[in-house]
């Protein structure tokens, strides 16, 4: 899909458990090569959007296209076959798994099960290409040196590194981020910054879930806000967090 053109395109999403409209109504266009920013206030929709595009969870009612085909509904397998792969805002790891093991897992596209087994049903030259490519997706992460260190093990700023290579493991078109630097330390942050940049520059299209402002600032070029489950402002950085919408919503948070 060439830079500019719509990849993802969102129409009048609605998630709804029983009485709460998480998702009300979200009509948005992701464009090729974009980096995206989705912001909003604590429960405004923004990880319940997340989990309705990735296939986590089945959209009440709307359309979900990628490159103007329907988006699988409701299985996290199909949708990262389709290319769209996210990163969960609590981490979604095996935390008995070396980091090498984990992204292994990835690769052989087994999401959330806990099937160590997978590897053993690889054959021995199958085995070595997982690893190698295991190994240059940590070391693209900056983990290369804790290949072999259990996920457990890890410190936390390290563990949302791996959740990344996780998800770079699908090879997505669209890569979606749900809050990736929460709880980080500021040089996590600048490093993660970094990352996002590189990931961007390989020409993988990157919706970014973030709080810090700063940060939505430096990556994004296009930014939508959500409150209330709906868009309320989309544009610049700049722009939008300068619309009297959004400024009324996060102070009445
Ligand atoms: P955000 O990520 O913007 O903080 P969420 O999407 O997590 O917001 O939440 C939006 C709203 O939907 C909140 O009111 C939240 O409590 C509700 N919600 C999210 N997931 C569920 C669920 N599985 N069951 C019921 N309510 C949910
Ligand atoms: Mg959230």
């Amino acid at each position: 899909t060439a830079d500019g053109a719509a990849i993802l395109e969102l129409r009048d999403l609605k998630r709804h458990f029983g009485g709460v409209k998480a998702v009300d109504g979200v009509s948005l266009t992701v464009r090729a090569g974009a980096v995206h920013g989705l912001i909003g206030p604590n429960g405004s929709g923004k990880s319940t959007l997340v989990n309705v595009v990735s296939g986590l969870y089945t959209p009440s009612s709307g359309e979900m296209t990628l490159r103007g085909r329907p988006l699988p509904a409701g299985s996290l397998f199909q949708t990262a076959r389709t290319g769209v792969a996210r990163t969960f805002q609590n981490l979604q790891l095996f935390v008995g798994l070396t980091a090498l093991e984990n992204v292994m897992v990835a690769l052989q596209g087994v999401y959330r099960a806990p099937l160590p087994l997978v590897l053993l049903g690889l054959g021995r030259a199958e085995e070595r290409r997982a690893q190698a490519d295991a190994l240059a997706l940590l070391d693209f992460v900056g983990l290369a040196d804790q290949a072999r260190t259990p996920a457990r093990d890890l410190t936390y700023g390290a563990q949302r590194f791996l959740e990344i290579a996780r998800a770079l493991a699908r090879r997505p078109e669209v890569l979606i981020l749900d809050e990736p630097a929460a709880g980080l330390a500021h040089p996590d942050v600048v490093k993660q910054v970094e990352l996002i940049r590189r990931i961007h520059q390989r020409g993988i299209t990157v919706v970014l879930i973030e709080h810090h402002m700063d940060v939505v600032t430096s990556l994004c070029s296009t930014v939508t806000a959500l409150d209330g489950g709906r868009p309320i402002a989309e544009g610049t950085p700049d722009e939008v967090k300068r619309n009297p919408r959004v400024v009324e919503a996060y102070l009445g948070n």
